[in-house]
C-alpha cells in the first residue's frame, strides 16, 4: 500500500477521471459491476462510493505468538521460518502452509491453492502478517491471511510506513454471501484511482465555514484511511454533505412552491375574525396569539403558505386553524379541512360550529363531506361547494375526489399530516384558482430535526402552552401478569370514576378475534419485542365488562372501524351527551375526539401500541377541569422494548421526549415514511436525532444559498447532487412496485 499525502487531491491540478454518474460497468469490469449490482443494487460509480464501510478493524498492535485470542483479528510482525506445500486429503487443491515465528511462537499461515505464494514468502523473511486467529485441529493458524513482506515497506518508505501500515484501519463493509468486503474494497481503489476531482454540492465557503473536507478528500479517506482521524473527517464530512443536499433539496422544493402567486387572504377590520375573538369566552394563550400571528402574516401575503401547526392533544390547534378560516372567509375565500377519518372529520365540524355560535355558522355554513353520505345529502354538499355558499368544508379523503370543486378554495387545513401523502396534499391545493395556503397540523410530537426532514417543505410552528386550567392526567402501566390483582381493581377505579358523574374510555388493538385490521385508524405494527398475538378485542371486552358485577349499572357501548358512519357517529353523539358511560373502541377515538367529562381510559395491551399512538390516546383524557386518568395495561415482560415503551409513555407527559424516545426504541426507517419525503434511501450516514447539530447547522447553510439560487442554477455540482438523490428515490421506488 503505498503512501497517499492526504493533500495530494488539493494541490495537483483536478485529473480527468470518472464522473459519479459514471456506469460501473466501464468502470470496475463487467462482472464486478454485475455482482455489485446484484447484490447491491448499486449501478453509479455514486452508488458504489456511498457503500459505506460499516466500521474499520483494527490490524491492531503487534502481538506476541504465544497467546494470540481466538477469533480476534490480529496483525503480527513475524519471520518465514517453513514452507511446505501438500495436496488437500478430501478434495481436489493443494494447501500451503506456512510456518512463522516470533523467535518464542510458531504460527502457521494456510492458503488453499497459492502455490505461488511459496516464492514470496521464502524462508528467513519478515513480513507483517494480518488476518482472523482460528483453530484448526488443534492448531491456531492465520487463513488466507493479508501480509506486506518487510522489504517491501522499506523499499517503499522505510520503517515509518511500517508503523503506519500496522495502525492504519481497514475498511469492512457490508458485505453478503456473493461480495466480500475486501471485494468491494478492491473495486473502490479501483474507482478511487480513477476517479479525479469531483465536483463537491457543498460549495467551497461552507465547507471553509465548517472546516469540513471536501467530496473529494472525503471519499478517499473514508474508504482508504491511514489513521482513524482520518475517517472521522471524512465522516462528518459525508454526513454534513447528506444533511446539506437534503435540506436544500427541501428548501428549494419549498421556495418552488412559494413561487406560485397565492391569493392573499387578509381579515378585514370589523369583519369575521373579529366578531369571533370579540365573543371568545376565554384567553388565547401566548403562544396561540403568537401561531395566529405567524399565520396571518402568511395568508396575507402573495405566496402560498406551507406551514407545519404542531401542539399537544388539546393544546388549542383547532382554534388557531378555526380563526385562520375565519381570516380567509374574510376576504371571501372558501376553507377546507381535511380529516383522517369519519369519526374525527364528524367531531371537527360539530366542534367548529360549536366555537362559531350559531350566528357564524349560519354565514359561513360550515358543511361535511365524507364517503359515507347518502347521495342526496352529497349533492346537497357539493352544491353549496361549488356555489361558495360553505365557506368552510370539512372532510375526509372523498373531499380529494374530481367531482369536489370549489368556489373560492384559499385555504386547505391538513389534519394529522402522518396519513396523507404529500401528493394528497397536492391534489387538494390543486383545486384552488390559485394555489391555497396550507396549514397542516399535527399532535404527533415530532423532534425538531425530524420535523426539519420530514417536513422540511414546510414553515414550523409550534404550541407548547396548553390553555390554564387543564388538570393534567395521570399515567400508571399495570403489568398485569406480575400483579393480578390489579386485573379487579382497574375497573373498580373506572367504577369510582363513573360513580363522580364521569365517562371513561376503554381501548382495544383488535376489533374481534377475527384478528382484522381496524378498518379506520390502523394499529402499528407491532415492533420487535412485542407480545405473543393474542390481544383484547372490543366486542369480547364490552361483553365481560357488561357481567362485571361493579360494572352492572354501566352503560356500554362499542366504538370501531367496522360500523358505519352514521352508527359511529351516533354512538359518538350519545358519548359527548353523557349516555354513554364507557366507551369500548379501538383506536377510531386517537385524535380530536373532545367529550371534556371523559377522565379515565384504559388501555388494553398496550404495548401493541406505539408510543405516540399511546400519547395520543391518552389525550383524549383529563382535557375539561377534571383531572385525568390513563391506565396502560400490558402483558409484557419487564426489560422487553414493548414494557419498555407502555413504561415510558407512563413516565411523562412530554410528548416531545416520547417522540425521542419512540425514535430510540424503532428504526430509524419507520420515521421517515418513504413516502413523505423519499428520504430514507438517501440518508446513509445521517441519523435524524443524533445528528440534529448538523441537520441545523446544514439548513442553515443550505437557506440563503436557495435564496439566492432557488434553481441552483450557479451550484451544479449540489442540481446534480438532488438529480441523484430523485433519482435514487425513484429507483427505490420502482424496486417496490
Ligand atoms: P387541539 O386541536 O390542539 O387538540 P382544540 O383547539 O381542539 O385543541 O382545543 C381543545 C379544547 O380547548 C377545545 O374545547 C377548545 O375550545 C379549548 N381551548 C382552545 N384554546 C383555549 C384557550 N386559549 N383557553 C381555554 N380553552 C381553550
Ligand atoms: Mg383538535
Amino acid at each position: 500500500m503505498p503512501p497517499r499525502p492526504v493533500t495530494e487531491t488539493v494541490t495537483s491540478p483536478p485529473r480527468i477521471g470518472y464522473s459519479l454518474d459514471a456506469k460501473l460497468p466501464g468502470v470496475v469490469g463487467d462482472r464486478t459491476a454485475s455482482a455489485l449490482k446484484r447484490a447491491f443494487g448499486m449501478i453509479t460509480v455514486a452508488d458504489l462510493l456511498t457503500h459505506y464501510p460499516r466500521r474499520y478493524a483494527r490490524r491492531g498492535e503487534l502481538t506476541a505468538l504465544a497467546k494470540l485470542p481466538l477469533g480476534e483479528d490480529v496483525t503480527i510482525i513475524a519471520e518465514v521460518r517453513e514452507v511446505r506445500e501438500r495436496p488437500m486429503r478430501q478434495r481436489r487443491g493443494s494447501l500451503l502452509e506456512v510456518s512463522i515465528t516470533d523467535g518464542e511462537g510458531f504460527l502457521t499461515l494456510t492458503w488453499f491453492n497459492q502455490k505461488w505464494r511459496a516464492d514470496q514468502l521464502r524462508p528467513g523473511t519478515r513480513g507483517i502478517f494480518a488476518g482472523k486467529v482460528t483453530e484448526y485441529r488443534g492448531k491456531v493458524q492465520l487463513a488466507h491471511p493479508d501480509y506486506h513482506l518487510l522489504d517491501d515497506l522499506q523499499l517503499a518508505g522505510g520503517g515509518k510506513d511500517l508503523k503506519e501500515w500496522a495502525e492504519s484501519p481497514i475498511p469492512i463493509y457490508p458485505a453478503t454471501s456473493t461480495v466480500a468486503s475486501w471485494q468491494i474494497q478492491k473495486a473502490m481503489e479501483v474507482v478511487l484511482d480513477g476517479i479525479g476531482e469531483i465536483p463537491d454540492p457543498v460549495p467551497a465557503e461552507v465547507r471553509a465555514e465548517h472546516g469540513l473536507l471536501s467530496l473529494t478528500e472525503a471519499f478517499e479517506l473514508i474508504h482508504r484511511p491511514e489513521k482513524d482521524s482520518e475517517w472521522r473527517r471524512a465522516r462528518d464530512a459525508l454526513r454534513f454533505q447528506e444533511a446539506f443536499v437534503l435540506q436544500t433539496a427541501l428548501l428549494a422544493q419549498r421556495a418552488a412552491a412559494h413561487s406560485e402567486p397565492a391569493t392573499p387572504r387578509a381579515p378585514k377590520p370589523g369583519g369575521l375574525l373579529e366578531r369571533f375573538d370579540a365573543a371568545l369566552p376565554f384567553e388565547l394563550t401566548g403562544d396561540q396569539k403568537a401561531v395566529g400571528a405567524d399565520i396571518e402574516r402568511d395568508l396575507g401575503s402573495d405566496a402560498a403558505m406551507m406551514r407545519l401547526l404542531q401542539g399537544e392533544v388539546g393544546s388549542g390547534k383547532t382554534l388557531v386553524a378555526v380563526r385562520a378560516m375565519l381570516a380567509v372567509a374574510d376576504s371571501g375565500g372558501q376553507s377546507a379541512l381535511l380529516a383522517p377519518t369519519e369519526v374525527l372529520a364528524t367531531q371537527h365540524l360539530r366542534s367548529i360550529a360549536r366555537v362559531l355560535g350559531p350566528d357564524l355558522s349560519a354565514q359561513l355554513m360550515p358543511t361535511l363531506l365524507t364517503g359515507q353520505m347518502s347521495t342526496a345529502e352529497r349533492k346537497k354538499a357539493l352544491l353549496r361547494i361549488v356555489t361558495g355558499q360553505a365557506r368552510i368544508v370539512v372532510g375526509t379523503h372523498a373531499l380529494l375526489s374530481e367531482s369536489v370543486q370549489f368556489y373560492d378554495l384559499g385555504f386547505v387545513v391538513v389534519d394529522e399530516q402522518h396519513r396523507f401523502g404529500v401528493e394528497q396534499r397536492d391534489t387538494l391545493r390543486r383545486k384552488g384558482a390559485t394555489p391555497p395556503h396550507v396549514l397542516v397540523m399535527t399532535a404527533t410530537p415530532i423532534p425538531r430535526t425530524v420535523a426539519m426532514t420530514v417536513f422540511g417543505d414546510l414553515d414550523v410552528s409550534v404550541i407548547s402552552e396548553l390553555p390554564a386550567g387543564r388538570q393534567g392526567i395521570q399515567s400508571v402501566a399495570v403489568p398485569i401478569v406480575e400483579k393480578p390483582a390489579w386485573g379487579t381493581r382497574i375497573w373498580e377505579r373506572v367504577h369510582e370514576e363513573l360513580e363522580l358523574g364521569r365517562q371513561a374510555f376503554v381501548v382495544c388493538p383488535a376489533i374481534d378475534a377475527s384478528g382484522s385490521a381496524e378498518e379506520d385508524a390502523d394499529v402499528e405494527e407491532p415492533p420487535e419485542g412485542s407480545a405473543p398475538p393474542a390481544r383484547a378485542t372490543v366486542l369480547d371486552t364490552a361483553e365481560q365488562l357488561r357481567k362485571l358485577p361493579v360494572l352492572s349499572s354501566a352503560r356500554i357501548e362499542v366504538l370501531h372501524g367496522r360500523m358505519s358512519g352514521d352508527e359511529k357517529d351516533a354512538v359518538m353523539r350519545a358519548f359527548a351527551a353523557g349516555e354513554i358511560d364507557v366507551l369500548v373502541a379501538t383506536t377510531v377515538i386517537e385524535v380530536g375526539v373532545d367529550v371534556p367529562n371523559a377522565s379515565v381510559m384504559v388501555v388494553l395491551d398496550a404495548d401493541r401500541f406505539g408510543v405516540s399512538q399511546l400519547h395520543q390516546l391518552r389525550g383524549r383524557v383529563g382535557r375539561g377541569g377534571v383531572p385525568g386518568l390513563c391506565l396502560l395495561v400490558t402483558t409484557a415482560e419487564q426489560g422487553t422494548t414493548a414494557r419498555e415503551r407502555v413504561e415510558a409513555v407512563a413516565e411523562t407527559l412530554d410528548g416531545f421526549a416520547l417522540a425521542e424516545t419512540d425514535l430510540e426504541l424503532r428504526r430509524e426507517g419507520d420515521v421517515l415514511g418513504s413516502t413523505q419525503s423519499g428520504a430514507r434511501s438517501s440518508l446513509r450516514l445521517l441519523r435524524v436525532v443524533k445528528d440534529a447539530d448538523v441537520i441545523s447547522d446544514a439548513r442553515a447553510a443550505a437557506g440563503p444559498l436557495v435564496d439566492a439560487d432557488p434553481t441552483l442554477a450557479a451550484h451544479p455540482a449540489l442540481a446534480a447532487a438532488l438529480e441523484r438523490r430523485l433519482a435514487e428515490t425513484e429507483r427505490e421506488f420502482l424496486a417496490k412496485t
